[in-house]
């Protein structure tokens, strides 16, 4: 008997029939003698309209009351599903986040995990139930509901089969496993059959949704191995693990793109030590992210500092950074959100040299201009016109050859 936690995303239970599929496949697992965890997402797309039901009341929502409203999606979710198991004749019961003890910290709509505590959890499974939680959702230490962040039910997945030691952490969505692209947006795109965790973690951080950023970090520090899977059909799907043979490493493994991302630049920046610090400690402070970030070269004392945020962010962090203008007397503000980032990563590319100029001489020929540019071991990232995300993207996954197996 092994412990399974699978996490079934939001279309996957998307409607009656489809919450009544997956209801089929954990009784299958169920009774093929496993003890099964099952962690669900809103349906479809709840999320986005709950946030915009919000938005229709405020336009800016104060976040503890948002996330008192995003939690409902997940929590239909969990009790469709566990009635459609009842249905099906075992023993069931949902739990919100909460309930299951998933104790996070108090960063509103972007919660990280501090502690899950598996009494409850253990318990039911030892009295022989199928236990369905709730992703997506916490709660501080007060008692006080949060979210983990979009896309954040993979990491209440990864974060439950670590604490429980599960045998196995299954993620089933609508796509049978972790492409070199976006299979949306790439058509020629392969699907891989084993990624590392460093690589799938880039590719997550630079924009391929199949998996929270987050989860995939707690998977690799908690050795959970994920497979990645379809809720609709039988195909093999990929496995992220710790790779150890880098020597096969490909230079390339895949190509992500990333709309929501915003570009701000402040003007004529004094240059002398502090400058920095000011502006990014006032932005950390806010619980703002800061991607990338360049200086130009230093012209008659003064520099210009241009940096990305992600765009749900970009009101606030205009509003700082306006505010740090004053402070150090920095001439102007300016920003633009219809940009958006194409990277290519690959583990290889550290005794590979020329990826980067590959890279650019590739949007050369597209005529797609680059506007700021940063690089990792394994990974190039780009900022361009959002208009030419989807040409770059399948130019450089031809340019790389990622269709052809290596
Ligand atoms: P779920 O609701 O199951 O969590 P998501 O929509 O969050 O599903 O993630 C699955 C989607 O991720 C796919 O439909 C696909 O369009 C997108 N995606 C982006 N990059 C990749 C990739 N490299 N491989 C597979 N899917 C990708
Ligand atoms: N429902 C949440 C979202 O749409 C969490 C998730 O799907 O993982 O972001
Ligand atoms: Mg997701």
């Amino acid at each position: 008997m092994a412990l399974i936690v699978q996490k079934y995303g939001g279309t996957s239970v998307d409607g009656p029939e489809r919450v009544k599929n997956v209801a089929r496949r954990v009784v299958e697992t169920r009774r093929a003698g496993h003890q099964v965890v099952v962690v669900v997402s809103a349906p479809g797309d709840t999320t986005d309209r709950l946030i915009a039901m919000a938005k229709e009341i405020s336009p800016n929502p104060p976040a503890r009351e948002l996330d008192m409203l995003l939690a409902t999606g997940e929590q239909m979710s969990i009790a469709l599903l566990a009635m459609a198991i009842q249905d099906l004749g075992e023993p069931v019961i949902s739990l919100t986040g909460p309930q299951v003890g998933i104790l996070t910290d108090g960063v509103h709509t972007k919660a990280r995990i501090l502690e899950v505590n598996c009494t409850r959890l253990r318990r039911e499974l030892e009295a022989g139930k199928i236990v369905i939680v709730a992703g997506f959702q916490g709660a501080t230490p007060d008692n006080e509901i949060t979210t983990l962040g979009r896309g954040g039910s993979d990491t209440t997945a990864v974060a439950l089969a670590a604490a429980l030691k599960a045998d196995l952490c299954q993620i089933y969505t609508d796509v049978d496993g972790v492409y070199t692209a976006d299979p949306r947006v790439v058509p020629e795109a392969r699907k891989l059959s084993c990624i590392s965790y460093d690589e799938m973690l880039e590719l997550a951080s630079l924009g391929a949704k199949v998996l929270q950023a987050r989860s995939v970090e707690f998977a690799k520090l908690h050795k959970v191995v994920l497979e990645v899977r379809s809720s609709f059909n039988n195909n093999e799907g990929t496995i992220v693990k710790e790779v150890q043979d880098m020597e096969k490493a490909m230079v390339v493994t895949g190509v992500a793109g990333d709309r929501n991302v915003a570009r701000i630049a402040i003007y004529d920046v004094p240059d002398r030590p502090g400058i920095a610090r000011a502006l990014f400690e006032a932005l950390a402070k806010e619980n703002i992210n800061v991607d990338m970030i360049v200086q130009s070269a230093m012209r008659d004392g003064i520099n210009d500092i241009a940096f990305t945020v992600a765009r749900d962010d970009l009101a606030k962090a205009v509003e700082v950074t306006e505010r740090v203008k004053e402070q150090i007397g920095a001439s102007a503000v300016a920003y633009d959100d219809k940009v958006a980032k194409v990277s290519i990563v690959g583990a290889g590319m550290i005794t590979n040299p020329g990826v980067a100029a590959g890279m650019f001489a590739c949007l050369a020929e597209e005529g797609i201009n680059i506007h700021m540019i940063s690089t990792s071991e394994i990974k190039v990232s780009c900022i361009i016109d959002e208009e030419h995300l989807t040409r770059a993207m399948q130019a450089l996954h031809k340019w790389f050859r990622l269709d052809q197996e290596a």
